[in-house]
């Protein structure tokens, strides 16, 4: 097997690799479910339980590296059986027998298995909370550790206007909360509602929405403009990927940048998009591009000037730590709120204790790696493979 540059990584890591060195053991994936308080609900799918895949890379020191993966047929076409299919059978092949230090070899291997972009960026994620265990030190910290702590933005889904407006209120007083994206995507009458009564609870609060490719272009032109003078900071993915002249149009006419988010699924996604200049903001998810691919694009993002949004995929709470160490690791996304409170819509997790929001504010873990740590009995109660 060679890479894309012509080394041979089996080789590389055969030969040139210390014989004291940590080694990766085996790739496995566990399937579980948890319930939620209240189920997310957008214009492109809805999620009656939390069905999502546990990633552990096991090694030869005993170290356990962990991460989350959320399925979402309806953007990837992964499922959660695909996702522990391709987890456990060629990601758990490419990365047996590597050193997790050498990040690049495993983005490397991993990158070999095409497409699997939800299981490739769980594993991703797994690795990089092995190599913070094994060199004892937070994942933010390796990442570039720009700052301790970053803002929450809290997505509120479907529902009726005023109950959409009750949840944003109520995160609000609870959490601290003041930036919110308001899912829209259904008809203009009732996105331009849920936002007005969300902006009449909260008049100060910065809003901004996502349509999730619900709305056709004429729907668009029409619930966008009427948006953007409610105060919307930024419209996300309005319209069909497949119309490319109408999201180049939407991003021309609207003054607030249009977002991408399902057609920057990876960094040549990205590359493409802003190239046709269909979007002028990009959401960075950590659970589809791992910590490698994500920096990579927000170093894109960074060239061509063009602003980042830290995204979320409704992680459950260890999504959430890797969303936090990542937004919080660069001057780039820290000063801009990230999408990191989701996971308290779950009436149930995994892990023992799962971060704070206080005062509007998520602080990065300082443990070793992620930080993650899962507790059994919980793992056992929602698991599906037993
Ligand atoms: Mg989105």
């Amino acid at each position: 097997m060679t890479t894309r540059f012509g080394s041979d990584p089996a080789r590389l890591g055969a030969l040139d690799t210390p014989a004291d060195s940590v080694r990766i053991t085996g790739v496995q994936a566990i399937p579980f479910a948890l319930p939620y308080h209240r189920a997310p609900e957008f214009a492109s799918g809805r999620v009656g339980t939390a069905d999502n895949v546990l990633v552990r890379v096991r090694t030869d020191a005993g170290l356990v590296g962990q991460a989350e993966a959320q399925p979402r047929p309806y953007t990837y076409g992964e499922t959660q059986t695909s996702i522990v299919e391709a987890v456990s059978g060629p990601l758990n092949e490419a990365l047996t027998g590597v050193d997790p230090l050498r990040i690049e070899l495993v983005a490397e291997r991993c990158a070999g298995v095409a497409g699997n972009r939800v299981a490739r960026g769980a594993v991703d994620l797994a690795v990089w909370d092995l190599l913070g265990q094994i060199l004892e030190c937070p994942c933010h910290t390796l990442l570039g550790g720009f700052a301790d702590d970053v803002a929450a933005a809290h997505m509120v889904s479907f529902a009726e206007p005023a109950v959409m407006a009750e949840d944003a209120l109520a995160v609000n007083e609870r959490l601290g909360v003041s930036t919110f994206k308001v899912k829209v995507g259904r008809a203009p009458g009732l996105d331009l509602a849920a936002v007005r009564a969300v902006r009449d609870a909260l008049p100060d609060a910065d809003l901004y929405v996502d349509a999730n490719r619900g709305w056709s272009y004429e729907d668009a032109v029409r619930a966008g403009d009427e948006l953007a003078e409610l105060g919307v900071r930024a419209i996300e993915e309005p319209i069909s990927l497949e119309d490319r002249v109408g999201r180049r149009r939407l991003a021309e006419r609207w003054a607030v940048p249009l977002v991408g988010d399902e057609s920057c699924i990876s960094l040549a996604h990205v590359d493409r998009a802003l190239n046709e200049h269909s979007v002028r903001m990009v959401s960075v998810k950590t659970a589809r591009t791992g910590f490698t691919e994500s920096r990579r694009i927000l170093d894109l993002c960074l060239a061509r000037n063009v602003a980042v949004v830290v995204g979320s995929q409704y992680e459950g709470a260890i999504g959430a730590m890797a969303t936090i160490a990542f937004a919080a690791a660069f001057a780039a996304t820290a000063g801009h709120p990230a999408e990191i409170t989701n996971f308290l819509d779950l009436a149930d997790d995994l892990v023992v204790a799962a971060p704070e929001i206080r005062d509007g504010r998520a602080r990065v873990d300082t443990a070793p790696g992620l930080g993650v740590e899962v507790d059994e009995d919980r793992l056992a109660r929602h698991r599906l493979d037993r």
